[in-house]
């Protein structure tokens, strides 16, 4: 079958010049961040760039050969800064300046039509290794957010890197050329597929944000927006997973219910801005006494659970007394004097299969409630938690 290298060339990079341009279109109605702006330009650089090497012959070398191809190139590096800068990486402006006039050197030095070979070589080398770049953030990308369009941005990424590799490869045994458009077998095809994933790439960033934002607007949605701590929606949700998980394995946990002792009293004499502070201060506190598997919610008003998976109950009385300590130490440090509150908590302990982590928050509540009744300021544990 006959394929037209020179009109898959245009075709491709006509495409890539619009998609640009709507990306920059994007960018323009100001809703996005700064990335659609790198990305729509380097698609613009790509497909500009390949007009002109697709015109060879047709229009002035210079133009056509070193000039094209270092507009392509800057719009390759382009990618790779629009993809760092979506994941909030370093810029490294210097390092692509340099990148940009190395490339550029070379290739004036190379604009004879020997140089043919060298030129094939260093581009398919250059991209090849953009997009390598691009395959070890997609990869961070799946590893710090847990975004899992990360892993689209790999699969559309990687079999550019090899197909440049593998073009790198036939350039230097001598199985392209002697000239850009000369009748050949493989490479028709390698543009083709080259072409195709240059144009899908284009939505791998479009998913990853659409997936940053939703987990964003579900992490809010779960948030208590004054503490950072879960709030009830959020507390419900981690409720009903865990309580999934114990079908599946069942295990035991603690559960504390944390309430500031005379909080409306606090409220009425210093203002609610203190009020306010205090629940930070609070929420703080407590998140330094917790660790990551560790659950804290504030169920309303100066309420708070906290729930510890495989805890026992004497160490959840452990943690329930630090975090008692915790607040004290952190309200000190705070230097307002005048206001010392305290807290009291109720702990209980047992397995949440079969639905009983409500029945345990039913039973720490109780035991809040004894607490207060026994003078508040301390941790009181309900007498349930030891028959499990
Ligand atoms: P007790 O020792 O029995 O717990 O007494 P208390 O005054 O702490 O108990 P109560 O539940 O009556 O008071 C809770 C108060 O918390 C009532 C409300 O004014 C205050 N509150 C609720 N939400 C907020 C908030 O977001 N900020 C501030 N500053 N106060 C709040
Ligand atoms: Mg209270």
């Amino acid at each position: 079958m006959d394929l037209d290298l020179r009109t898959i060339y245009l075709a491709g990079a006509i495409t890539c010049t619009l998609l640009g341009l709507v990306q920059l279109l994007a960018f323009a109605t100001g809703r996005f961040e700064r990335w659609p702006l790198w990305w729509g330009l380097s698609n613009l650089l790509i497909g500009i760039g390949t007009i002109g090497v697709a015109l060879r012959g047709s229009i002035p070398d210079l133009i056509s050969i070193p000039l094209a191809n270092l507009v392509s190139w800057t719009g390759y590096l382009l990618t790779l800064y629009s993809v760092r800068s979506f994941a909030g990486r370093p810029a490294r402006l210097p390092i692509y300046l340099a990148a940009i006039a190395i490339a550029g050197i070379l290739l004036l030095l190379w604009n004879e039509p020997e140089g043919f070979t060298n030129r094939v070589m260093l581009m398919s080398v250059l991209a090849s290794g953009c997009d390598i770049a691009v395959v070890r953030e997609g990869l961070n990308l799946l590893r710090r957010e847990r975004l899992v369009s990360g892993a689209i941005l790999i699969g559309l990424f990687a079999p550019t890197a090899a197909t440049f590799a593998f073009n790198a490869y036939l350039a230097a045994s001598g199985q392209i050329g002697p000239e850009l458009f000369t009748p050949n077998e493989a490479q028709p095809w390698l543009a083709v597929t080259g072409t195709a994933f240059l144009l899908l790439r284009g939505c791998a960033l479009l998913l990853l944000a659409t997936e940053r934002h939703r987990n964003a607007l579900v992490s809010l949605a779960q948030q208590d927006a004054l503490t950072g701590a879960l709030n009830r929606n959020g507390l419900e949700r981690s409720i009903e997973e865990l309580t999934a998980e114990a079908v599946r394995r069942p295990r035991r946990l603690a559960v504390l219910l944390i309430d500031i002792d005379h909080f409306k009293r606090l409220n009425d004499t210093h203002g609610h801005a203190a009020g306010d502070k205090i629940l930070l201060i609070f929420a703080d506190a407590a998140r330094s006494e917790l660790r990551a598997s560790d659950i804290l919610a504030r169920q309303g008003g100066d309420e708070f659970v906290v729930v510890l998976p495989h805890l026992t109950a004497a160490e959840a009385i452990g943690v329930a007394n630090r975090i008692r300590a915790a607040f004290g130490r952190a309200l000190a440090a705070w230097g307002e004097t005048r206001v010392k509150p305290t807290l009291s908590i109720g702990v209980a302990e047992g397995s949440v299969a079969d639905n009983r982590l409500e029945a345990l928050l039913q039973q720490a509540d109780e035991a809040l409630y004894r607490s207060k009744r026994l003078g508040r300021d301390r941790a009181e544990l309900h007498p349930a938690a030891a028959l499990y």
